[in-house]
């Protein structure tokens, strides 16, 4: 099939996009008629330093091959002067990929405040301050597409990334929220949780499996979800090596107990397998699929506990 997606008139931001995955949605944007803000602050995977050249250098690349894209080299917690830049240079602002991040990974008895801060601070404030930034200007505009980027640490947990996987899953929270707000005013956010080989996993993953994870491969699903025509809105992804998959939350139909003092943790105890029984599973995608009423009449109707 050919490929014609195209985003012209649209101006997008893809933060951290000096390298690894952003690079290459900057040029992916970029050489289908976007004009794009490369973002980066050019420092080390765990955070420390900062480069123009990192941003400078895929802004040469994008002009070279015939695209429009200016570099920004704030963090993502200067937020506003991203967006700002996007603005000066191209008037408005569409797309957002809240795509930069660091690791600080560590065993948690020896991870220091610091390195839990410092985490957070980057992927879980600096998406926030990035597209508090923009929001308005989508609002107006009633058009906004944003990526948040999840990872598969934080919707399974991984071990030495307590930190880590404790920013992702606030960003899939965020970005589910942002789905909801957004939506009267076609502002669509969709979370992923990409696999690609980057610096970031370059010490973490044998060179072989490297080698079929190239970050062009989750590029696809960040261009079709930010896609004018696309109305995926909420949705949870992973990405990689040529995978793309969406996740959903799934629940046991679970065990009711009648709510007087009968209800205890021994009662807890001889239900459990009820409670952990998938054998008649539910899959609710909003706060309001628990129907609490019929929950109280199930109740009712129970002896004690
Ligand atoms: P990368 O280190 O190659 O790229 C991240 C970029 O973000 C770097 O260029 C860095 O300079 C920039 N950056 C870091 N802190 C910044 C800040 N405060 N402000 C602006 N820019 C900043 O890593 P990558 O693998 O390309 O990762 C991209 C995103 O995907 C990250 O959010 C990462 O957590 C996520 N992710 C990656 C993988 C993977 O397999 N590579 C897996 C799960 C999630």
């Amino acid at each position: 099939m050919t490929d014609q997606l195209r985003y012209d008139n649209r101006v997008a931001i893809v933060t951290g996009a000096g390298g690894g995955i952003g690079r290459v949605y900057a040029h992916y944007f970029a050489s289908r008629g976007a004009s794009v803000v490369v973002n980066d602050l050019g420092g080390s995977t765990t955070g420390s330093g900062a480069d123009t050249k990192a941003a400078d250098v895929v802004v040469d690349e994008i002009r070279k091959a015939g695209g429009k894209a200016v570099a920004n080299y704030n963090s993502v917690e200067d937020g506003e002067a991203i967006v700002e830049t996007a603005l000066k240079a191209f008037g408005r602002v569409d797309i957002v990929i809240n795509n930069a991040g660091i690791l600080r990974d560590k065993g948690f008895a020896r991870m220091t405040d610091d390195d839990w801060d410092l985490v957070h601070r980057v992927h879980v404030r600096g998406s926030y301050k990035v597209t508090k930034a923009a929001w308005p200007h989508m609002q107006k505009q009633k058009y906004g597409r944003i990526i948040m980027t999840a990872s598969a640490a934080g919707i399974y947990g991984n071990f030495g990334q307590a930190n880590y996987s404790a920013a992702k899953l606030a960003l899939h929270g965020f970005g589910m929220s942002l789905a909801r707000e957004g939506a009267k005013n076609n502002i669509h956010t969709n979370v992923i949780a990409p696999i690609a080989a980057s610096r970031m996993t370059a010490t973490v993953m044998p060179p072989e499996v490297l080698e079929a994870l190239k970050p062009e491969f989750v590029a696809p699903l960040v261009g079709y979800l930010t896609h004018e025509s696309t109305t995926e809105n909420g949705g949870l992804f992973e990405v990689g090596a040529g995978f793309v998959a969406k996740l959903r939350r799934e629940r046991s139909h679970g065990a009711v107990f009648k709510a007087d003092a009968s209800f205890t943790p021994t009662s807890v105890g001889a239900k459990f397998p009820e409670i952990i029984d998938f054998s008649q599973p539910q899959y609710p995608s909003s706060i309001m699929e628990t129907d609490w009423m019929a929950l109280l009449e199930r109740a009712k109707a129970l002896p004690s506990n």
